[in-house]
């Protein structure tokens, strides 16, 4: 299964991705957390990207297509992979078809995760996660059933991203408008774009994704994926 979602920052991407890949068993590949796993490491490409992702901006084009052509091609991308905030630009598009072309794969779908942006503000701000298993809780929303406690594993220590400051919010959601936007007719002229709606719950949105799937021909998920 080869998916892209699509959608603002907080419309419930990386949630649904998550759980994509563990009922179908393919890579998630967040280009958002490849960055920040590469600021954390302090590398020369997270020095490069950390203003820009601090200020709500996107990294360059170049830096996330040469990133992306690496991932792809890795052995744990062979059963496919749910592309999780790339491509974020008509460039990066172009770039990640002729990717595609090279290896012979083809697209099942893009979805686009259709949300509103003012609830998108509270939602993102809110946000935090373990800071050691990754699950995500929200102030609002979903705090831990026992607080300061992961309902996962246990941890105490958990983390928000710089990012999701409501300053930053509004520069993320502009970057989105101004240069992501513009992907929806890019795919829907290839007949690709779908629609879900990223406002209803968690669980109603998975099962939408999953409608989606099968009406693109993905195959069902065996019990053990
Ligand atoms: P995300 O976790 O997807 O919201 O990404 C966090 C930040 O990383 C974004 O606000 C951008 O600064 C940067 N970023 C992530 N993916 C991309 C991309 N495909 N192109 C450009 N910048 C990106």
């Amino acid at each position: 299964m080869e998916l892209i979602l699509l959608g603002p920052p907080g419309a419930g991407k990386g949630t649904q991705s998550k759980l994509l890949e563990a009922r179908y068993g393919v890579a998630q590949i967040s280009t958002g957390d490849m960055l920040r796993a590469e600021v954390k490491a302090g590398s020369p490409i997270g020095q490069e990207a950390k203003k820009i992702m601090d200020a709500g901006g996107l990294v360059s084009d170049d830096l996330i297509i040469r990133m992306i052509g690496e991932r792809i091609s890795r052995p744990e991308c062979e059963n496919g992979f749910i592309l999780d905030g790339f491509p974020r630009t008509v460039p990066q598009a172009e770039a990640l078809d002729k990717l595609l072309h090279e290896t012979k794969v083809d697209l099942d779908a893009v979805i686009e995760l259709k949300v509103d942006e003012v609830v998108l503000v509270e939602r993102i701000s809110g946000r935090f996660t373990c800071a050691k298993c990754g699950t995500g809780y929200h102030d609002t929303f979903k705090q831990p059933k026992i607080s300061g406690v992961c309902d996962i594993c246990g941890s105490h220590e958990f983390t928000r991203r710089a990012d999701d400051k409501a300053e930053t919010v509004h520069a993320r959601l502009e970057a989105y408008n101004a240069q992501t936007a513009p992907i929806l007719p890019y795919y829907r002229a290839k007949h690709r774009l779908f629609s879900v709606d990223g406002m209803a719950e968690m669980d109603e949105v998975e099962r939408q994704i999953e409608a989606v799937l099968r009406e693109v021909g993905v195959p069902e998920p065996t019990a053990s994926a």
